[in-house]
């Protein structure tokens, strides 16, 4: 046995009698059985393919527990044997934290296989899930029970509920339902000593000491193994009002928000803005997606509504938010859709930004939020330094500025090699997020920090910020097994 056991004294990347690979197979196969494991490279390539391309992988192989027990069992032999363990869900993480490094001596431990939904409760409006359910079977099973589970992203397809906890997703509902922390009442979580934290409380209200669920929120897997979690569901909608609205400028943007928000009594369920270098980019790149409007405008919003309540009394507040957002100047022109099909037409340019962009070639780019007031100053400034920095470059801005969360890219123009295009990333990087911290905000909104933003981490956070959170890391996971070299 290694000497791990000496807590809290040594990395585990100190350790020297790593099993040997044969060992290794053999005694994870003996927990988690013969479909638990993959140690084929070909089989393995999906599990180590970083989303972003950014990252080399290598692992000795891939563990499939199916149940809790199992999880606890794979960590608690790798915390013997000082292997580190790599919690994987859908892998679309996009900062490099969900796969191993480069050493071959992670494991990925991949939670797909627990993807049961274990209770559905139209009383508690809750939903008890396992790690592994794909987010868009959490938001079926809420469906079928007449409620809604609100979160919602462009890879609600095949990202999974521990990962959206692990990372604390956003997407496009956070200004009315808050974000992935906001939507949990209780966690199971597997700690790094190979016990088991059994939180699956569903109360709505428990101050019983520190809130320990939302250490685990936005952790990405460093400090605990998220295996199962009890969601909040709420009340489904029925009625929706979906609108591309085109706006005279950025602060336009925002005085239409605040009104809407208003005038609506808070109905705005999602305020995403899309600049027109990015429909532009839609238009050329995506099959069958047409001017939304008659004019060319600069700016748009596309905006969502929602009411529990049956009627007709939404669209009529909508019109006249819109009606007055014309008569202050703000809006310039707009569209509200009159079917379902045209609602997803309008969603469709918004959630399609992203593959017409990777369509284009590489990107450089920014996940970045501010207090929403200032989000108008941070994209005309932003635009200025992109401008100066790389006048080649295509910049394309969107995301949700209701929750003052702009992705902010430039995509590679034809013409220009990737070498030649990516050269002043490192400097664009820094000076937009100089500018993120002089309005007060933060380098990263959603994606997280991962392996891809660990030196910013340690340059935006202070001092004692990043000292508390060596604290939580070395206090939870003393040897450093945990997603070793992502965050911190
Ligand atoms: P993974 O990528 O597998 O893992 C992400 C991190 O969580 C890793 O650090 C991993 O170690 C850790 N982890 C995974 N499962 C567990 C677990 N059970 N216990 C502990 N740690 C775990 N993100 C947003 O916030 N908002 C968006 O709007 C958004 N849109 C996206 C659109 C696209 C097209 C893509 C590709 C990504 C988008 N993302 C977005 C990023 C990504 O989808 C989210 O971060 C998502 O929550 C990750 O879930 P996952 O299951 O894929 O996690």
């Amino acid at each position: 046995m290694s000497e791990v056991h000496k807590h809290g004294e040594r990395d585990v990347t100190d350790i020297r009698d790593v099993p040997p690979p044969g060992e290794l197979c053999e005694a994870i196969e003996a927990i988690v059985g013969p479909r638990g494991v993959i140690t084929e490279a070909l089989e393995m390539a999906p599990y180590l393919t970083d989303r972003r391309g950014r990252f080399e992988a290598r692992a000795p192989l891939v563990a499939r527990p199916a149940s809790t027990g199992e999880v606890r069992e794979v960590v608690r032999y790798c915390a013997n044997a000082g292997i580190g363990i790599v919690p994987q869900g859908g892998n679309t993480g996009l900062v490099g934290g969900s796969v191993p490094d480069e050493s071959g001596a992670q494991i990925v431990l991949s939670l797909e296989r627990m993807r049961a939904v274990r209770e559905v409760d139209p009383l508690d409006f809750t939903a008890t899930v396992e790690a592994g359910c794909i987010l868009a079977e959490v938001q079926a099973a809420a469906d079928r029970a007449g409620l809604l589970f609100p979160l919602s992203l462009a890879a609600e397809g095949s990202c999974r509920i521990g990962g959206n906890l692990a990372t604390n997703a956003g997407g496009t509902g956070v200004l009315r339902y808050g974000s992935a922390r906001d939507l949990v009442l209780g966690l199971e979580v597997v700690l790094a000593s190979g016990e088991v934290w059994n939180g699956l409380r569903r109360l709505r209200k428990d101050n019983t000491g520190y809130c320990l669920k939302q250490l685990f929120v936005g952790s990405e897997g460093t400090l605990g193994i998220i295996t199962a979690a009890v969601l909040k569901l709420f009340p489904k909608p029925r009625q929706v009002e979906t609108a591309l609205i085109a706006v005279a400028d950025e602060s336009a943007a925002n005085r239409f928000l605040a009104h809407c928000r208003q005038a609506s009594g808070d109905a705005v369920t999602a305020f995403e803005y899309i600049d027109r270098s990015c429909l532009e980019l839609v238009l050329e790149r995506i099959p069958d997606v047409v001017e939304p409007l008659a004019g060319r405008y600069e700016h748009y919003v596309l905006v969502e509504l929602s009411s529990a309540q049956a009627g007709a009394d939404l669209r009529l507040g909508f019109e006249q938010v819109l009606e007055q957002g014309i008569g202050g100047g703000e809006v310039l022109d707009g569209t509200i859709a009159a079917s379902l099909e045209q609602a997803a037409a309008l969603w469709r340019i918004r959630e399609s930004i992203p593959e017409a962009a990777r369509a284009a070639g590489e990107g450089i780019r920014h996940d970045v939020s501010v207090p929403v007031s200032r989000v108008p100053e941070f994209l005309v400034r932003a635009r200025a330094i992109c401008r100066k920095l790389h006048p080649a470059a295509r910049v394309i801005a969107f995301g949700h500025l209701g929750d003052g969360n702009i992705h902010f890219n430039m995509t590679q123009p034809e013409g220009i090699a990737t070498a030649e295009f990516l050269a002043p990333e490192r400097a664009v990087h820094a000076a937009i997020y100089e500018l993120v911290a002089s309005l007060d905000g933060s380098f990263s909104a959603e994606h997280g920090v991962g392996r891809l933003k660990r030196d910013e981490l340690l340059r935006y956070r202070s001092e004692v910020e990043v000292g508390l959170m060596r604290a939580l890391k070395g206090t939870l996971d003393p040897l450093g097994i945990l997603n070793p070299g992502k965050v911190l």
